[in-house]
């Protein structure tokens, strides 16, 4: 357990430290997953990949990805849109299975990154140690990866008030450790019945690999490119009081949010690839769901609105 910290301030940015047994699981979840995709390169040219295995992990890496990106980030985070109590619950677990955290320390994090981006307070800006080169290439893993492991913890009662009064949240998050496990293991199960009249372990054992840990880990680096690429590259066609930038090229493989700057230009839009041809998988997602009647109240981005944060 992270010890408790006396807070002089109850509305300082930061809650309780991270002590070091927390540290440690971070390690875990996210040392794994990275050796594994490094390893996986190792693998491909060894023994190969099946088919199988990349169907599974495509299937885990859209239901997670997208748990993340119209889940946390942009029903919980931003409350682009309104979702009824079962997609509610369900984007909630889809996130969670991502491992990345429960969905009140995401969103703490994520406001308060909203809050100060590129300024001291943001939790990950590879602006952090100055403009030279070697302070931004310390910055950039910063930005990245390194300040999961930092250990003043974003203060969840002044960020997210509004998710810590959620049951079915509070719910979601006491089933982390479970939902954990069935996210690493659900693609073994896959994988070792599918198309076999008996189990076979070897094929569970590739699914778990491919579906599971590479997956996981290919999953942690695109979300953590948001943070580190798109505040230090990209284009800057709206305006937006931080280095926030539209990086074309990670669209398709993070569900849209690499339109990261009209994302900080505006933030409660449910559609951050909002030009004419930019992908955002999410924003169609949402798009569907609102069509299906399990999402209303959406903010989708309008002319004027888009024509106001235009950069001139
Ligand atoms: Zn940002
Ligand atoms: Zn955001």
């Amino acid at each position: 357990m992270a010890e408790q910290a006396v807070l002089a301030d109850p509305n300082a940015p930061w809650g309780e430290r991270m002590g070091t047994p927390d540290r440690v699981i971070v390690g875990i979840f996210v040392g794994i997953p990275f050796v594994a995709v490094i390893a996986s390169i190792v693998v491909l040219w060894g023994w190969g990949v099946t088919w199988r295995d990349l169907v599974i992990g495509a299937v885990m890496y859209v239901v997670t990805g997208h748990g993340i990106t119209i889940g946390y980030h942009r029903l919980f985070t931003h409350k682009s849109f309104k979702a009824n109590r079962p997609l509610k619950i369900g984007l909630a677990v889809a996130g969670t299975m991502a491992i990345e955290g429960d969905v009140m320390t995401w969103a703490a994090d994520h406001r308060r990154h909203h809050q100060y981006s590129d300024q001291p307070g943001d939790p990950h800006s590879p602006w952090r140690f100055g403009r030279s080169v070697p302070a931004l290439v310390k910055g950039m893993v910063w930005a990245h990866v390194g300040w999961t492991f930092n250990n003043e913890k974003t203060n969840q009662q002044r960020y997210v008030p509004d998710l810590l009064a959620d049951r079915d949240l509070q719910r979601v998050a006491a089933w982390q450790p479970a939902i954990v496990l069935f996210s690493l293991l659900a693609p073994a199960v896959v994988g070792g019945l599918w198309g076999a009249g008996a189990w076979d372990g070897g094929a569970a054992w590739s699914a778990f690999f491919w579906a599971g840990l590479v997956r996981i880990g290919l999953l942690h680096h695109v979300t953590w490119s948001i943070n580190s690429i798109c505040h230090l590259a990209g284009s800057h066609p709206f305006r937006s009081r931080d280095r926030s930038g539209n990086v074309w090229w990670l669209a398709p493989i993070s569900g849209g949010e690499s339109w990261h700057n009209l994302h900080h230009a505006d933030p409660t839009s449910a559609r951050h690839g909002a030009l004419r041809g930019q992908i955002d998988s999410s924003a169609r997602l949402i798009w569907l769901f609102e069509r299906l009647g399990w999402a209303h109240d959406v903010r989708w981005p309008n002319e004027q609105r888009l024509a106001a944060r235009k950069a001139t």
